[in-house]
Formats: C-alpha cells, sequence, structure tokens
C-alpha cells in the first residue's frame, strides 16, 4: 500500500530577521525542508534553488540522494557563477514517500523528527561541529542544544562540488506523526516542548502553526519552518490529502525595519574552503570542518 498524509506546514521569519532563507516544500511525495545561508540574498536563492532541483530531477523519478547531489551541484554552480551569490549554500531534509516507506536523505542541520505511541524520536543526525563533539563524548546532548556554536556547519549542499548524503528508510503506520523542521525551531523550542505541542494538535496544520508560534514566544531568533506529516488509515485518507500541493513556499512576515541589502562579500574561488571554515555569514551561519 501507498502511505496517505496529511499535511501542515508553515514558515515564518521570526522576530529578528529581515528575510526568510528558509524554505519547504509539500508535493506529494515530496516533502522538505531547506535552511539557506550565506547573506540575505544568497541563502533566499539556495533554498529555493534546491528545492526546485529536488522537485524538477525527482519527476524522472531516480534514486532521492542522486537528486539531492543534483540539487548541490545546481546551487554550487549558482554560487560559482554570480558573485552576488559566492559563499551561499543550504540545508537539506528530503523525504520520498514510497509504498509504506519515507526515504530520507538529508544534509545539514534541519531535522526529521518521528512521533510514534507518545515517543518523539529525531532520525536525522546533525552536520555540526558541536554534534561531532557531542558524538565523541566531549558535549552532553542538553548542553549541545543551547550551544553559542551549534550552527556551525560541517555539511551543506553548494559549498563543494560532491555532497556526502545521509541517508535512511524509516517504515512509517497509520498514526504516526513526521516533522521536517529547520533549526531555527529547535534552537528555540526544546524536545519535551515539541512533543507537548505535537501532542496538544490533532491537525498537522494547527500542530504547524503551534510550533512556530512557540519558536516566536521564545524569542524567534532565526527564520522558522515547520512540515508536519500524519500518516493515515487507508479508507479517511483520500480526501484529505488534496489541498496540499504548495511547493516551495516562503511565507513571510512584512518586517517592520526596512534596512538597505547588506554587501555579499565576494571570496575569490581559491580562497573558499578557509573562508568557510573562518567567516561568520550574515545569517549568523558559518561553516566549519
Ligand atoms: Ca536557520
Amino acid at each position: 500500500m501507498t502511505v496517505r498524509l496529511r499535511v501542515g506546514a508553515r514558515t515564518d521569519v521570526g522576530r529578528v530577521r529581515e528575510g526568510n532563507e528558509d524554505a519547504y516544500m509539500t508535493r506529494h511525495p515530496l516533502f522538505a525542508v531547506a535552511d539557506g545561508m550565506g547573506g540575505h540574498q544568497g541563502g533566499e536563492v539556495a533554498s529555493k534553488l534546491a528545492l526546485e532541483t529536488l522537485e524538477k530531477a525527482a519527476d524522472g523519478a531516480p534514486e532521492l540522494a542522486e537528486v539531492v547531489r543534483a540539487a548541490n551541484r545546481a546551487v554550487f554552480a549558482t554560487a560559482a557563477k554570480d558573485p552576488g551569490l559566492a559563499g551561499m549554500g543550504t540545508t537539506l531534509t528530503a523525504i520520498l514517500v514510497k509504498d509504506d516507506r519515507l526515504h530520507l536523505a538529508h544534509v545539514g542541520d534541519s531535522r526529521m523528527y518521528l512521533l510514534r505511541d507518545g515517543n518523539l524520536g529525531r532520525v536525522t543526525k546533525d552536520h555540526t561541529v558541536v554534534e561531532r563533539l557531542v558524538d565523541e563524548g566531549r558535549l552532553t546532548a542538553e548542553d549541545a542544544e543551547r550551544h553559542p556554536q551549534r550552527s556551525i556547519l560541517t555539511r551543506a549542499l553548494g559549498v563543494e562540488e560532491d555532497v556526502q548524503v545521509d541517508e535512511a528508510d524509516v517504515d512509517v503506520r497509520p498514526g504516526d506523526r513526521v516533522l521536517l523542521c529547520s533549526d531555527g525551531l529547535t534552537g528555540m523550542v526544546d524536545e519535551d516542548d515539541i512533543l507537548r505541542i505535537l501532542g496538544q494538535h490533532a491537525d498537522p496544520q494547527a500542530a504547524s502553526d503551534a510550533l512556530v508560534a512557540a519558536a516566536n514566544q521564545a524569542g524567534g531568533q532565526d527564520n522558522i519552518t515547520a512540515v508536519v506529516l500524519d500518516v493515515l488509515e487507508e479508507e479517511k485518507a483520500a480526501a484529505e490529502t488534496a489541498p496540499q500541493a504548495a511547493v516551495t513556499e516562503t511565507v513571510e512576515r512584512p518586517s517592520p525595519l526596512s534596512e538597505p541589502a547588506r554587501p555579499v562579500e565576494t571570496p575569490p574561488v581559491a580562497d573558499r574552503q578557509e573562508r568557510f571554515a573562518a567567516r561568520p555569514v550574515a545569517s549568523g551561519r558559518r561553516w566549519g570542518r
């Protein structure tokens, strides 16, 4: 059988940033969250371009990880061509639904969670310096969530010509709830509260809205995206999946302050790797090794 889903999704600029560099896609059987970075303009371009490439390439139905690598090449090539976009990149956490299984492909620190029988489990691993320290036993998971350097990525799309993609297959069953989100949610709302909020809202759109509201209430220091997928019983599914066809939709709250666009740094290509490791970008995000 093919899994039937009911979908809710919301993205929000948050309370601090001027633009929303997050993007999401809910186009059955593909669902994804991307969190762009590399200055205001570059970040928005990178996340949207990654999702557009994902959507286009998926029509040919190749392997999902290969599609993600194609998205990487598209972001990398565009960044190399346009000096105004040099240094941009994006996370990408994508799910392809096939039969009763979710194929996951993942790069960066957006996350996939699975809520089953009241337990919330994180499926993805963050590609961050901080998570590596946790793996090595040098930092507790709790300290990692609030670590000032938690946003330094070790992997992202668009940084190099090729990228290593994490893959997983997740079997799902009716009653399961999947959350895809950017770090603007998980950086502001801890997992206990995410679990509590998911439990309070049976409707996936209401759950997405409530998660975003909670992140804003906690300060909204980053762009926030939440996509909630409910795995339905076969028979009641058909009528409820129809209205979700939005592609790479980015809903932004108008910013009360409009500042002139910031100049984007344009490092020469040869210099690129060093600068990723050391250069803070406008989104507060850095590359690390
Ligand atoms: Ca972010």
